[in-house]
């Protein structure tokens, strides 16, 4: 009986292609890099240099993460073909978790197919009827989602606002439980949540925290454990992503307090009732954290070097960027819808790979271009970059 809804999917569609909304997928042929080839509309293919994954170290095309993956594979199999609590768990899982554990200075940890898994898990499995959850508008579509699923009551704070926070503290009064959930980094900004203030607060007003590091986790801190650096002894819950600076592949974690995350491995529902990380890429993790102190710290480091590198390119050419300088996402601030996807397009003719971003992802008015930065870009790289932002902002 499709024919009966036929003519409604060809509306909507249209509605998203007027909206300006619709998204033109380009397609990645082989690794993902600095520099790609990419196929869009099937007819051209380019070579371009990208600055928009979220590949801040650079390992998600790399010849060492591919072996570790192979040696899972070799060791575990192709995957368990089960779920985790009926004979889907292998010790590879339990090593990741105690990875997790040591790395992050946690007690306890469990791993998800995706962040976005152990966000939709999370919420729902802790908080009831009459509790309060606490979020920040900008937060990931995966919180939103997750604390949708749950029947808390929500209250939603304006992006980073203390007081709009302490406010609806005060109004959600005496619960069984009160979570605060945040971003430790807002992607579309680059900035870092308040997570010390946010601290205090929930200290002062009861509530658990929960912070979702996966822009920040192997990016941000002195020794590279996130946002959370330093707080994690005062944050209850803590999930990230093995798919950004950690890896590029995918999976995901929720890791934190020990009662918190048993009861998440007895009711977790994306955990109890899908199947586990598979086990070439629970290796490849696996491999990026122990690894990390020794060797990948020196990529954040250059990361770090090169965000510098391009802000200061960037000032110099008279563009205001937005973002808190420390993170490698640049939002370029352009604030004209127009001006900011006809930039991008100019800038993907000139061989730049970057997004420009508009109304509704952001606030009317505060339209910009993302561009992110990663520990592989050669200067080279990056002054091409930002030779093409020169030429385009002359036109
Ligand atoms: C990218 C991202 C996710 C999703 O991570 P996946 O592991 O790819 O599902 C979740 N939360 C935040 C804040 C993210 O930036």
């Amino acid at each position: 009986m499709f024919n009966n809804y036929k003519q409604q999917f060809d509306e909507e569609l249209q509605e998203i292609k007027d909206s300006g909304m619709w998204k033109d997928v380009g397609v990645l042929e082989g690794k993902q890099g600095t520099e790609i080839t990419i196929t869009i509309d099937d007819s051209n293919n380019r070579t371009l240099l990208n600055f928009c994954a979220n590949n801040y170290l650079g390992l998600a095309g790399s010849e060492e993460l591919a072996k570790a993956a192979k040696e899972g594979l070799d060791k575990y199999g192709f995957g368990e073909a089960s779920v985790r609590f009926i004979v889907g768990t292998s010790t590879i899982h339990k090593d990741l978790e105690k990875e997790i554990c040591k790395f992050f200075g946690t007690e306890d940890a469990i791993t998800y197919t995706s962040c976005f898994d152990a966000n939709t898990g999370l919420f729902e499995t802790i908080l009831k009827e009459g509790d309060a959850v606490f979020s920040d508008e900008l937060n990931h579509a995966s919180i939103i989602d997750g604390i949708r699923l749950c029947k808390a009551e929500r209250f939603r704070y304006k992006n980073s606002d203390m007081n709009d926070l302490e406010g609806q503290l005060k109004a959600a009064g005496d619960r069984r439980r009160k979570l605060i959930a945040t971003d430790g980094v807002f992607s579309m900004d680059g900035i870092t949540a308040k997570l010390k203030d946010i601290c205090n607060l929930a200290e002062k007003y009861g509530a658990m925290v929960m912070v979702d590091d996966s822009h920040a986790s192997g990016v941000l801190g002195k020794t590279g454990r996130g946002s959370v650096e330093g707080l994690l002894s005062r944050i209850d819950i803590l999930t990230s992503t093995f798919g950004k600076a950690l890896g590029g592949a995918g999976g995901g974690f929720t890791a934190g307090r020990r009662e918190i995350i048993q009861v998440l491995h007895q009711r977790s529902r994306t955990a109890l009732f899908s199947n586990s990380l598979t086990p070439g890429i629970a290796n490849a993790a696996l491999y990026v954290l122990q690894n990390y102190d020794a060797k990948f710290i020196d990529l954040k480091k250059q990361l770090e070097e090169n965000t510098a590198y391009f802000r200061a390119g960037m000032e110099k050419l008279g563009f205001t960027l937005g973002g808190d300088g420390k993170h490698p996402i640049t939002p370029v601030m352009l604030m004209e819808e127009k001006k900011a996807s006809e930039m991008a397009a100019e800038l993907f003719k000139q061989g730049i790979y970057v997004r420009g971003f508009t109304y509704p992802v952001v606030p009317k008015g505060k339209a910009r271009i993302r561009v992110q930065i990663s520990a592989a870009h050669t200067k080279e790289q990056m002054d091409q970059a930002l030779k093409a932002f020169k030429r385009v902002k002359q036109l």
